[in-house]
């Protein structure tokens, strides 16, 4: 019977013929027996093969090292001793392909993560990031059940897009060798699928995106990639207070779907890399988010006495050093602010009676700081179009937009949430590198 290793492990009905299939992780040789430990990326366990080195050709067993995928047919049992539950006694083995230890590079048994991303198209062999991505489909997989349950539709915002409205120096531009404006005008790759989302809303009710975005922003930090996937709820008739609702109880259910359907990656991962891994998963899960404005935000930031490297003051853009201290050090929770200044924020977000402020929210995480921006959107046409203008924003851009203002206009909120923030927060990682398969980040585009 041809079985994953995930699904064999679970079992418990011994002395039957099986089949598994993988990669050999070690091959310890003793005088008549060896040992493989098996993994085949089902799960982060490995199952162990005996062979008894009669019944095999010594040159064929030679050739199994690490790295080499093999097929094993034979018989299922309880372990004799050791610290393995259960045993495959091979019968026989297929040989499908080698890996030369001279030459394979995940020939020790841990690397670096710094080595890994290196050779991102072998890392994925490893427990750890096969931990990793599984968790990354886990989450992906609880995103799209989450809004479907909820009656969410999915849809599908433009990857080329010819709209430059969030701010200047973000964009990747879209050419071709021939044209400069293959479309008849200037494309760039999206920075976000909002704007094309709130069409939707405004049709269908509720939407959401799950999208990659691109922004050629040059900060190199533990928090951004050049490519990123965003997942962005929009919803007609939603004000801020329910968009908060959302926000919060849609990242809980994430974070419950991972404690409850991931729990051998995230033991392992917490074993690793984060002992805190678990508290830190249940704390957001079982914590009821704080709500502050920003102004109030940044007068606890100014009083806490505490250093920062960046200044803060009434009108800065909060850097994750800010954020990090209202959660960790402050409120001790996740924090969810509100009303920024409108200078910080984009044209499109709902403006305040002061004047001053917009209706945005930032969702603030432990160890990542924002993971979470959205906001009320402005559904007046008169007060967006003054904005737009007043950005110097060229308006023929925007015509499409500001026609949902001018058809059956509603309020409508929504937000969009990082993925590799999302996948990174599960994991308990601490560079979003090594949540996403094949990073792209400035100078690095490789595989
Ligand atoms: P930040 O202030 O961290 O740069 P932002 O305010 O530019 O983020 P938004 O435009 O609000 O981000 O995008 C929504 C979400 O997308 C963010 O809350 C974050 O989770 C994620 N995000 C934004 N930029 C990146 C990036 N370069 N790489 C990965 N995720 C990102
Ligand atoms: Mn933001």
């Amino acid at each position: 019977m041809k079985i994953r290793i995930v699904d064999l492990l679970k079992s418990d009905i011994y002395g039957i013929d099986v089949y598994v299939r993988g990669w050999v992780r070690t091959h310890r040789q003793s005088k008549n027996i060896s040992f493989i430990a098996l993994n085949d990326g089902s799960t982060v366990h490995n199952l162990q093969i005996v062979i008894e080195h009669v019944k095999f050709e010594k040159n064929m067993l030679k050739t199994i090292t690490t790295g080499s995928a093999i097929g094993i047919k034979g018989k299922f049992i309880r372990s004799a001793g050791g610290k393995q539950q259960v045993e495959v006694i091979a019968g026989n083995i297929e040989v499908y392909g080698i890996a030369d230890p001279q030459e394979y590079p995940l020939q020790k048994k841990e690397h670096s993560l710094e080595y890994l991303r290196e050779i991102a198209h072998l890392r994925l062999r490893t427990n750890t990031f096969g931990a990793i991505f599984r968790m990354r489909h886990n989450m992906a997989f609880a995103i799209h059940r989450y809004f479907n349950e909820r009656g969410f539709f999915y849809f599908n915002t433009p990857i080329i897009t010819t709209s430059d409205s969030e701010g200047a120096g973000e964009l990747f531009e879209v050419k071709t060798e021939l044209k400069d404006d293959f479309f008849g005008s200037p494309a760039n790759l999206t920075v976000s699928g909002q704007l094309e989302g709130e069409l939707g809303a405004l049709a269908l009710g509720a939407i959401y995106t799950f999208s990659p975005t691109f922004r050629a922003e040059n900060s190199n930090t533990f928090r951004h990639l050049s490519e990123f996937w965003m997942i962005e709820p929009e919803v007609a008739f939603n004000d801020i207070n329910d968009n908060m609702e959302l926000a919060e109880d849609f990242i809980k259910y994430c974070i419950n779907y991972a404690l409850e359907n991931a729990a051998d990656d995230i033991e392992f991962l917490a074993k690793m890399y984060d002992e805190e891994l678990v508290d830190r998963l249940k704390f957001v899960v079982n914590n009821e988010f704080v709500r502050l404005t920003y102004t109030e935000g940044v007068k606890i930031l100014e009083e806490s006495g505490h250093k920062f490297e960046f200044p803060v003051f009434w009108g800065a853009d909060l850097q994750s050093e800010h954020e990090r201290f209202l959660v960790e050090e402050h409120f001790k929770k996740p924090v969810i602010l509100t009303d920024y200044p409108k200078e910080i924020k984009a044209f499109y977000m709902k403006q305040n009676d002061d004047g001053k402020t917009v209706r945005a929210m930032d969702v603030l995480f432990p160890k990542i700081g924002e993971i979470i921006g959205g906001s009320e959107r402005e559904e007046n046409y008169e007060k967006l179009a003054k904005r737009i203008d007043e950005l110097g924003i060229p308006m023929k851009d925007m015509w499409w937009y500001l026609d949902t203002r001018r058809f059956g206009t509603v309020p409508h909120s929504g937000f969009g949430l990082g993925f590799e923030r999302l996948v990174l927060f599960v994991t308990g990682m601490t560079n979003i590198r090594d949540v996403i398969p094949f990073p792209r980040t400035p100078n690095n585009c490789e595989f």
